[in-house]
């Protein structure tokens, strides 16, 4: 006969709002094992009584095979005195003791409640809130821990019996799933001003060419059909946004398909939890409106991912422009009236409903890369997730970027960066700065005990972390492209890194952005860069290309008039022969920004990124590259510039032009890797910043150096972009605190 023993066994990581407890009940049960389990702010608590081979295949079942949107980070199991029990029971939540628990991202529609939302038979028919442990809104509706009801927005429904007992059963699959609802007792749909059906006459609307606001997951929507020319040039004008491409929302996976070349990955992604909006090349077809993305090789494509989405979808519409409903650049709106008020303008209805949103997040944006996607925009269905370091970062935050910003929070040995917050160069954005830091810190019960920021002396999160008093750490902006690579994959020795960007600040007080590194976390050495050309208008530059073109033409002694065609052209040329100083600038997206002009591709920006962009769409099959030299620390660019007139002036195709230049930037990093190594045996190389987004740089640069012995490190976690800035800020600041306490 087997001995009978005890368990206590702590479980951590996102291990609530999951469906945890009623798995962990279902288990013992079926294993005959007896005991309770009960959440707290620390995790997931059970006791197991029973035969000792049973806890073992307890133990084992738990740790294999989790619920689907659980992730434990860590399991703890200590001996208790054998207790003789009647049963298993799911015991109060104890809200004492400190946060350690993780609350889960809000997730897509699961395949049960999506079947369960189609069938006639069902309570929950065609109901645009039907949600179960496996799916449903998390995150947004969270305003306090440990994850129960009465601490989120769905406090304001009283469930009804049927949903109660669902709530209450343990083999239920709406066990304590918080946000459990019906017809009779939840959330009811409405459009403002209209009688009758909301969906149909939604979509009535919108098959008439209406722009209808949509209340979503994480915000409101503007939606338009998006094959419908009309409606979408009107969006656009009332939106003031000229090109920038809108992301449509297609009925199936097999719509999508026929819009962009889909990596094998695709259909796994869309039907996850995250169902993020995926970026891929554009499928030659006239499906969608011209106005959804002009002068564009990429559409950004999501599939419906919320109950009231599927319904949408159902009907008479099969692809809807869906863009985050805001003006401009403002973040995207969640409260009722503060839809209706900031909207009014813009929408010509609204469909919205009662279950409020705490918290605003976007959609996630991914890129579609051959081997793995890649992170554009960490939103919905990743946020509040942490990224695991391996080291003490508790206590820490940092403040990131000014565009593109996220800040992070450090707890225990993980760091967890913000959603998307947008560029901060407008008092909105600024707001839900404060909004989301003050709501994330208090969720998981970090006080901030230092602050990390940019180098930038005037970024209003630089004045921010300044505010707070606290022992402050300024971080060189690419440093931390760099350190946020290696905080997602825990490797910290000395190491190669390329930081290949748009802008940051040096340390020279000259803006960077081509930079090879010598690095670790606490510090960096900076060995080549892009040489230096000057930075006409700042900002303007960035914006135009064509004032890169003039520039590096200029810096190389070619006559430019012949290949930049612009009205003020002759005013910056003065403004490059004048002695009036001018920052420089190694940036490798201003290079881009130049060859594509010179390449008639983009001469003005009229969204970011957009003349790197057209230039990577543009190549062409072409093996050679360009000459470029090394001088001292100095990656000498006039071969490139003086390739590209020669090109030009003799008919080369564009395609082969672009494929050169690409080229040309992998011949420089493969280069600069192999001296860096030769001088200091260091072999792992890390790939970072902005312009790791280009497929081809990416893709061609990391097999290149694989091939030449080199271990390398791109980002799978988080965004090339400045979206990890703060990650990156943090781990420095995390390391130099140690090093400060082993000197100390
Ligand atoms: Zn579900
Ligand atoms: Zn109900
Ligand atoms: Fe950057």
């Amino acid at each position: 006969m087997q001995t009978l023993a005890g368990k206590a066994i702590h479980v951590e990581g996102i291990v609530q709002g999951v469906g945890f407890r009623p798995f962990v009940h279902n288990l013992a049960t079926r294993l005959k094992l007896t005991g309770d389990v009960y959440n707290s702010s620390q995790g997931v608590f059970v006791r197991l009584f029973g035969k000792h081979s049973a806890i073992d295949g307890f133990l084992n079942e738990l740790s294999t095979t989790p619920p689907p949107l659980a992730s434990i980070t860590n399991i703890t199991v200590e001996d208790l005195p054998y207790e003789s029990l009647g049963d298993f029971r799911i015991v109060r939540s104890d809200d004492a003791g400190r946060r350690t628990v993780t609350i889960t991202p809000d997730a897509a529609i699961c395949a049960d409640c999506l079947r369960e939302l189609n069938d006639p038979n069902d309570r929950r028919y065609h109901y645009p809130f039907i949600n179960c442990t496996n799916c449903g809104p998390r995150y947004t509706i969270i305003e306090d821990v440990p994850y129960d009801r009465p601490n989120t927005t769905m406090r304001d429904f009283q469930m009804c019996s049927d949903c109660r007992e669902e709530y209450d059963n343990p083999v239920s699959r709406r066990y304590h799933a918080q946000p459990n609802c019906c017809p009779i007792c939840g959330p009811s749909l409405t459009l403002i001003g209209e009688d009758g059906d909301p969906i149909e006459k939604a979509v009535e609307l919108l098959r008439s060419g209406k722009i209808v606001a949509i209340k979503g997951l994480g915000g409101f929507h503007l939606a338009c059909d998006a094959r419908n020319e009309y409606a979408v040039v009107r969006l656009r004008e009332r939106k003031y946004r000229e090109e920038k491409p809108f992301a449509v929302m297609v009925r199936t996976l097999e719509l999508a398909e026929t819009l962009i070349e889909m990596p094998r990955y695709a259909a796994g992604l869309f039907n996850g939890p995250v169902a993020p909006i995926l970026v891929g090349r554009r499928k030659n077809n006239d499906i969608l409106a011209p106005a959804v993305a002009p002068n564009n090789d990429y559409y950004g494509v999501m599939l419906p991912y919320t109950p009231l989405h599927m319904l949408l979808l159902q009907h008479d519409v099969d692809c809807l422009v869906m863009t985050s409903a805001n003006r401009t650049d403002e973040p995207i709106c969640i409260d009722n009236d503060e839809a209706v008020d900031r909207l009014s303008g813009i929408a010509d209805a609204f469909l919205m409903h009662d279950r409020r949103i705490n918290l605003r997040i976007d959609d996630s944006v991914l890129f579609a890369t051959d081997e793995k996607p890649t992170i554009i925009r960490r939103a919905r269905g990743y946020v509040p997730s942490g990224i695991e370091t391996g080291i003490d970062v508790t206590g820490l935050a940092a403040f990131g970027a000014l565009l593109k910003n996220t800040f992070s929070l450090g707890r225990d040995k993980a760091i967890y960066p913000s959603q998307h917050i947008g560029d901060l160069d407008n008092v909105t954005a600024m707001d839900m700065f404060h909004e989301v830091y003050d709501h994330l810190r208090e969720i998981l019960d970090v006080e901030v005990t230092a602050v990390a920021c940019d180098l930038h002396p005037d970024y209003q999160t630089t004045r921010l972390a300044e505010e707070t008093q606290l022992p402050l750490t300024r971080v060189q902006h690419h440093h931390a492209h760099l350190a946020s690579l290696m905080a997602e994959k825990r490797v910290y020795g000395r190491s190669i890194g390329f930081a290949l960007d748009g802008t940051g600040f040096g340390d020279d007080g000259q803006i960077w952005g081509g930079e090879a590194m010598i690095f670790d976390p606490a510090s960096y050495q900076r060995v080549y860069h892009l040489e230096y050309v000057p930075l006409p208008g700042g900002d303007k530059a960035a914006r135009e290309p064509w004032r890169m073109a003039l520039t590096y033409l200029h810096h190389n002694d070619i006559d430019y008039r012949k290949y930049v065609n612009h009205a003020q052209a002759e005013q910056l040329a003065g403004l490059l022969d004048s002695k009036i100083p001018l920052l420089n600038t190694s940036s490798t997206g201003r290079l881009f920004d130049a060859v594509s002009s010179l390449c008639n591709l983009c001469h003005i920006a009229t969204f970011e990124a957009k003349a790197p962009m057209l230039l990577e769409a543009a190549i062409g099959p072409i093996d050679d590259h360009y000459d470029f030299e090394i001088h001292d620390d100095r990656i000498l660019t006039g071969g490139i510039i003086k390739g590209v007139v020669s090109d030009l002036d003799t008919g080369v195709d564009v395609s082969i032009i672009s494929g050169r230049f690409h080229n040309t930037l992998v011949e420089i990093i493969a280069n600069c890797a192999r001296r860096i190594r030769q001088d200091t045996a260091l072999n792992n190389v890390f790939l970072s910043g902005g312009v790791l987004m280009n497929n081809y740089i990416s893709h061609h640069a990391r097999r290149r150096l694989t091939e030449e012995g080199f271990t390398v490190y791109t980002h799978t976690l988080l965004p090339p972009n400045d979206g990890a800035i703060s990650v990156g800020q943090l781990l420095v600041a995390a390391f130099r605190h140690r090093k400060d306490d082993q000197l100390g």
